[in-house]
C-alpha cells in the first residue's frame, strides 16, 4: 500500500466514525515557543488544554511533523526522518481510552479488502503506564478483556516513557503505545522493553486525565485533580505503518523516499545494501544515501511552507539539513551540486499528496539551489584557506591548530570534519581539544546573547526546539560522524 493510500485510508476510518477530516497545518507551527510542528495535537492545542472551545468533539488528521531532535537518528535507526507524516485522531471531551484503543486496534487488524491495514494481531504489543503503585488498570483492562490481547504483550511501562505532559501544570495522562513485533532476525525477543528496533512503536495513545498542578520535571509532578474534560490525542507514525506494508527494512525505503536514495546511489556509483549493521563495511556508505533521502525531502517540505536559510532558527535548521544532504554526498564521492538531480526525485515523490511542491517548485527550487551553490563556493574557498594554514603547519612540524580550525568553521562555515579529512589526507593531525574550547566559550556567548535579547524580544523562545536538539551555536556546520565529538 502506497503512504498516499494509507493516508486516505486512515482519513476514510475515522471520517466513518465520526471524526472532522482536517488538512495538514504548515511546519511552521502555529505555536509561537516551538520552532516547528512536531505533532499531529500542536494545531489542537487550544482546544486540548480548553483554552479554546473545540469547533467538533472529534477530529482526525496526517500533519507534517519536523523533528530536528532526532537529526542523529536519521539512517542509524530504522525509524526516524526529521520529516515524517503523524497520523492521529482525537477526543475533545468525547470518547476516552475504550473508544481509542478499540479504534486502533480495529483499524489496524482488519484486513485491507475491508478498510483496514491488516496487520497480524500476534505481531503486536502494547504498552501501559505502571510506575511503582501508580498503574493505569483501566487502559491494562481495556487491552485485555476487551481486546483480547494476552497479558504477555501488555508491558507495563513508567513516567519516563509513557506519561505524558506539557512541562508545566496543565492536562496530563497516562499513554498507552502500540509496537510492530519485526521478528527474531531484528533483535531479541522480550517486547518493546527489551528492544525498541525489533518491537517498532508505531502508536502512541494519550489519555489526557489530569490535572497537573506543578512539573518539576518530565518524571517528577503533582497531580491536582481530574480533569473536566478528558481528551485523546494520538499519533501513528505514517512512514513507520508504510515499511511494514510495503515490506521494507526502514522508512528511508518506503515509497516517498526510497527513488531519492535510489538516485543518490546512481550519482555516487555506488550499491544501496539496507544494512543496519554498523560492522558491515556497507554500512557508512548505506548510512549517507539514507540520510540523502531524509534531508532532501525535509527540505522540499520546509521550503514549501516558507523556511527559508539563515544563520539562526528555522532557517539554521533547513540550512544545516541541506549542508548535511550535500556533505553526505561529498563523503560519497559527488562533488558537483547535487540537489538539481534529487530534489526534483523528491518533488515527484511527494507531489501526489502535497501538490503544492510541484505548482511552487521554481521558487523552491531557487531557495535550495542558491543555498547548495553558497556552500560549495564556502568549501571551495575554504579549502584554499585551509591548504595555505596545512602548510605552515607542515613547516613548523605541529599540528594544525586548533584556532586555524575554529576560524575556517566560524568564520567561513567551513565544516570541521572536512578540516580533519583533509588534513589526515596531508598527514597531519589537528588540535582538536583547543578546538573544542573554542567552540565551547563561542557557545557560551551564544548562550548570554541570547539571554540578553530574550528580554527584548518575547518570541525568541521559538530556539526551545533547538535547545532540546542541544543545539545552542547558530553558525557553522555539523557532519555525519564527527558532529558529537566536536561538540563536546
Ligand atoms: P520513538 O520512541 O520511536 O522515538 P516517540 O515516542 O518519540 O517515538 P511519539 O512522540 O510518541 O514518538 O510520536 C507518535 C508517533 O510518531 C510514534 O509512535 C511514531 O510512530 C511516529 N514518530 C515519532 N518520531 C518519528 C520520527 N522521527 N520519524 C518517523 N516517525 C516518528
Ligand atoms: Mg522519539
Ligand atoms: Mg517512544
Ligand atoms: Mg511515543
Amino acid at each position: 500500500m502506497k503512504s498516499q493510500d494509507i493516508a486516505q485510508r486512515w482519513i476514510s476510518f475515522f471520517e466513518a466514525r465520526g471524526h472532522t477530516a482536517v488538512p495538514s497545518a504548515s511546519l511552521v507551527s502555529s505555536d509561537p515557543s516551538l520552532l516547528f510542528t512536531v505533532a499531529g495535537m500542536v494545531p489542537f492545542i487550544p482546544y486540548l488544554t480548553a483554552v479554546e472551545p473545540a469547533p467538533y468533539p472529534r477530529a482526525t488528521s496526517v500533519q507534517k511533523c519536523i523533528r530536528t531532535a532526532d537529526i542523529e537518528e536519521v539512517g542509524q535507526t530504522a525509524r526516524h526522518g526529521t520529516f515524517f507524516q503523524m497520523a492521529g485522531n482525537f477526543s475533545f471531551g468525547d470518547y476516552f481510552k475504550e473508544g481509542a484503543i478499540t479504534f486502533a486496534w480495529e483499524l489496524l487488524t482488519t484486513p485491507q479488502d475491508q478498510g483496514g491495514f491488516g496487520l497480524d494481531p500476534e505481531r503486536l504489543w502494547v504498552t501501559v503506564y505502571e510506575d511503582g503503585d501508580e498503574k493505569d488498570e483501566e487502559a491494562r483492562r481495556i487491552w485485555e478483556d476487551k481486546i483480547g490481547v494476552p497479558t504477555e504483550r501488555v508491558v507495563g511501562t513508567g513516567k519516563a516513557d509513557n506519561y505524558w505532559n506539557t512541562g508545566q501544570p496543565g492536562p496530563g495522562g497516562p499513554c498507552s503505545e502500540i509496537y510492530y513485533d519485526r521478528g527474531a532476525a531484528y533483535g531479541l525477543e522480550g517486547g518493546p522493553a527489551v528492544d525498541e528496533t525489533r518491537y517498532i512503536e508505531i502508536w502512541n495513545l494519550v489519555f489526557m486525565q489530569y490535572q497537573l498542578s506543578a512539573v518539576r520535571s518530565k518524571t517528577d509532578f503533582d497531580v491536582a485533580g481530574e480533569l473536566p474534560q478528558r481528551n485523546i490525542d494520538t499519533g501513528l507514525g505514517l512512514e513507520r505503518l508504510a515499511m511494514i506494508l510495503q515490506g521494507v527494512e526502514n522508512i528511508y525505503e518506503t515509497d516517498q523516499v526510497r527513488p531519492v536514495l535510489d538516485r543518490a546511489a546512481e550519482m555516487a556509483g555506488k550499491a544501496y545494501t539496507g544494512t543496519e549493521d554498523p560492522a558491515d563495511p556497507h554500512h557508512a556508505d548505506d548510512v549517507r544515501l539514507r540520510v540523502v533521502g531524509d534531508h532532501i525531502r525535509s527540505s522540499l517540505m520546509l521550503i514549501s511552507d516558507g523556511v527559508t536559510p539563515s544563520n539562526e532558527g528555522r532557517g539554521y535548521v533547513l540550512r544545516r539539513l541541506i549542508r548535511r544532504a550535500v556533505r553526505a554526498m561529498r563523503l560519497l564521492g559527488v562533488e558537483e551540486p547535487v540537489l538539481p538531480v534529487l530534489l526534483p526525485v523528491s518533488r515527484d515523490a511527494m507531489k501526489g499528496v502535497y501538490p503544492v511542491v510541484e505548482t511552487d517548485f521554481e521558487r523552491i527550487a531557487r531557495v535550495a539551489y542558491a543555498e547548495e551553490r553558497s556552500f560549495l563556493r564556502t568549501i571551495a574557498s575554504g579549502t584554499a584557506r585551509l591548504e595555505e594554514a596545512l602548510e605552515g603547519a607542515k613547516a613548523a612540524g605541529t599540528p594544525l591548530s586548533g584556532a586555524d580550525a575554529f576560524s575556517l568553521h566560524d568564520t567561513y562555515g567551513f565544516p570541521i570534519d572536512l578540516t580533519l579529512e583533509i588534513a589526515g589526507e596531508a598527514g597531519l593531525a589537528v588540535d582538536r581539544e583547543q578546538f573544542t574550547a573554542l567552540m565551547e566559550e563561542q557557545r557560551q556567548r551564544a548562550k548570554k546573547d541570547a539571554k540578553a535579547k530574550k528580554t527584548g524580544h518575547a518570541d525568541l523562545t521559538v530556539y526551545r526546539e533547538l535547545h532540546e536538539a542541544g543545539d545552542t551555536h547558530f553558525t557553522g556546520y555539523d557532519e555525519l560522524s564527527t558532529e558529537s565529538a566536536v561538540r563536546g
